[in-house]
């Protein structure tokens, strides 16, 4: 391998998004740090796989920031970690608001005071809520209907004052639905409680769960069932190593969707597990789940004209078969 390049702190590196960047970062060559803490994050895969240096704390704790980033050569920070379930966010925002903005607040503070400026931001597709329009484009309004997803524009909002201020230079990043694993069977999607579709439906191939529940079968769709834009999650992976390497040459602050601009439905995302899988999966159709716009894609177009970054995996079929692969091990 070539000589490691420069040092990256990633926060929240031992989840499920995190863990996939950190490898591909490893992969192309730099050194990580990853700050998690735990709370979702899984020791097991930062020390089995990933084995690069992992420092348990909270984004909150500024005296552990300054002693980090004191200790260590650090060229940019990519900030994963968040608390991300839009229900709880509903039920109990303090948790959210203080985590994920006051947190990135004070990561960002001691950024700043030890004159680190490159920033990489996990935001969502949730910051812009209802879209109008569909692939939703980077300039359309941002209208969170959550907490969590007003956490992730208050971010980007600091971001872009922190930019005009203080020279902060960040990539922000809005995904559309992560999903798929590592094609090698390294690394998956292990949330718990799981609320994501495609990991239920795979539960309920493996026989844990009894019946997948479809949210809403009235929907303004040709199944009546909400499409998503589920993008891989190795080709975020490899988006984050680009934005990294933009910001390293010195581009400016830039925001690009993370989609593949198309979308499948609840059903097709059910119809695609019974094949990959071969088994049975037996469905429930239930009522709506408060929240869900009928149709979420975006376009990756402007991430491939800037960055140069090509989806490895669009296909809904590649996709699943990875989450199964990982599935099997991991939830058998
Ligand atoms: N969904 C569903 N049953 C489930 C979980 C999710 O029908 O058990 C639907 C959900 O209503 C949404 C889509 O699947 O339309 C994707 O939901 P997920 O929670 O995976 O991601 P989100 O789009 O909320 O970020």
């Amino acid at each position: 391998m070539s000589p490691a390049k420069s040092t990256v702190l990633v926060t929240g590196g031992a989840g499920y998004i995190g863990s996939h960047t950190v490898l591909a970062l490893k992969n192309a060559g730099y050194d990580v740090v990853i700050l998690d803490n735990l709370v979702y994050g899984h020791r097991d895969l930062v020390e089995n796989i990933l084995q690069v240096e992992l420092i348990v704390g909270d984004t909150g704790d500024r005296p552990m920031l300054d002693n980090l980033f004191q200790s260590r050569e650090i060229a940019a920070v990519m900030h994963f970690s968040a608390y991300a379930y839009v229900g709880e966010s509903v039920t109990d925002p303090a948790k959210y608001y203080r985590n994920n903005v006051v947190g990135t607040l004070t990561l960002l503070e001691a950024m700043l005071c030890a004159s680190v400026n490159k920033f990489v931001f996990s935001s969502t597709c949730a910051t812009y809520g209802v879209p109008n329009v569909v692939p939703i484009p980077e300039d359309h309004p941002q209208n969170p209907i959550n907490p969590y997803g007003a956490t992730k524009l208050m971010v980007e909002r600091i971001l872009s004052d922190f930019d005009v201020a203080y020279n902060l230079k960040s990539v922000r990043f809005r995904y559309f639905n992560a999903a798929g694993a590592d094609p090698n069977g390294l690394l998956g999607e292990d949330h718990n409680p799981e609320t994501h579709l495609i990991p239920l439906v795979l539960q309920t191939a493996l026989g844990n769960r009894d019946s997948i529940s479809i949210f809403g079968t009235d929907y303004p769709t040709p199944d009546g069932t909400c499409i998503r834009d589920y993008i891989h999650v190795n080709d975020l992976a490899a988006a984050h190593v680009l934005g990294l390497e933009y910001l390293l040459k010195g581009g400016d602050s830039e925001v690009f969707n993370l989609g593949n601009g198309s979308g499948f439905s609840v059903r097709e995302v059910i119809e695609a597990a019974k094949e990959v899988t071969g088994c049975e999966i037996p469905i429930k159709e239930c009522d709506r789940r408060a929240g869900d716009p009928p149709a979420l894609t975006g376009s990756g177009e402007k991430a491939t004209k800037i960055l140069g970054w090509q989806p490895q995996y669009p296909s809904l079929k590649d996709i699943v078969s990875h989450a199964w692969e990982w599935h099997q091990k991991r939830h058998k």
